[in-house]
């Protein structure tokens, strides 16, 4: 069985979000526990991650530091984080093998994905990144180009496109490792968005794909024959938040569409996961799982967890 694990951003900062360091060495000390296990049992593990919390992190840096040092755009903020935190899981999941006696290598990929230069979310960019900002200070980003938003009592927002990922450009390269034998790590917060040039060369662009669209499309990618979206909930629910919700086990993918329509995921959390599992399962995945790293081995038993399996 080979499985496509998604690290949410939790998976990689500590239960309050903190990125610190040491909150990220933790945070992935814990998850490649989760991996080792399943690695120990036979189970081929591909690893994909978010990189919001350490995105945000680097975009304080470049506003603080813009008078200094130039500012990097988006699309080196993604590499920068895929290979840091590759780097970071990879030391974390070399002293979990090790503990077990289990030899295996890994390697990170720096990853693009391919989006479309018209997608809609480049004249409508959706996506809130990064800080707060009070208005006069968002207001002289916005005279650098930026689209800023007011967000109300909080302040300014920076909004930036989020299309859909078409293809990950590097999937051959992860393919060969995964092949050889390697447990990869790829495709880090969705990929680095890419457009192609009219003259057929690629080219980084200041947008953020949606970490879990990413890992949905890496898997099938992959031939993973499961997708595992590792959060902070155990379940998707129902009337999420209310006194009558409702864990969501094991469910058809008609039917978790159909709650999605109902609207019981959020846009910005729960959705784009639901939306994913949907996709990976409707173009041919045999299940994809929405659960949390400390329910790992059982959701893939199916015992626990939400288990979105193909229509009957
Ligand atoms: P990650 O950082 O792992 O990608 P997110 O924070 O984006 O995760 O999404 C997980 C969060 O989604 C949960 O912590 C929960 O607060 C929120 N959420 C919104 N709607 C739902 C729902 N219907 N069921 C479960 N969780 C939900
Ligand atoms: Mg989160």
């Amino acid at each position: 069985m080979r499985v496509l694990l998604a690290l949410g951003g939790n998976a990689m900062t500590n239960a309050e979000g903190r990125a610190r360091v040491e909150d990220q060495i933790a945070a992935a000390e814990v998850a490649m526990e989760a991996v080792a296990d399943l690695l120990a049992q036979d189970v081929e593990v591909v690893i994909t991650h978010g990189n919001g919390p350490q995105v945000g992190n680097l975009l304080v840096k470049n506003e603080l530091a813009a008078a200094v040092v130039p500012p990097v755009p988006l699309d080196w903020c993604g590499a920068q984080t895929q290979a840091t935190l590759g780097f970071v899981l990879m030391d974390a999941l070399d002293a979990s093998l090790l503990r077990r006696g289990v030899l295996r290598r890994s390697a990170a990929v720096v990853t693009r994905a391919l989006v479309d230069s018209s997608d809609p979310g480049f004249e409508h960019p959706t996506k809130p990144i990064g800080r707060f900002l009070p208005a006069e200070e968002a207001q002289l980003l916005v005279e650098h180009g930026e689209t800023w938003e007011d967000r109300g009592e909080k302040g300014w927002r920076r909004v930036v496109a989020s299309p859909e990922p078409l293809e990950i450009i590097d999937a051959p390269a992860v393919q060969a490792l995964v092949e050889g034998g390697f447990v990869v790590v790829a495709n880090g917060g969705g990929g680095i968005p890419v457009v192609r040039d009219g003259d057929g060369n690629l080219r980084g662009v200041e947008a953020v794909i949606d970490k879990d669209l990413g890992a949905a499309l890496l898997a099938r990618t992959v031939g993973a024959d499961v997708l595992v979206i590792a959060t902070d909930v155990p379940h998707a629910v129902l009337r999420y938040g209310t006194p009558e919700a409702g864990d969501i086990g094991t469910v058809t993918v008609d039917q978790l569409r159909a709650y999605a329509a109902e609207g019981h995921f959020a846009s910005g959390s729960m959705g784009p996961k639901v939306d994913a599992a949907c996709r990976f399962v409707e173009r041919g995945g045999s299940r994809a799982i929405i659960t949390d790293l400390a329910h790992l081995t059982g959701a893939l038993r199916g015992d626990v967890g939400t288990v979105v399996v193909p229509a009957t």
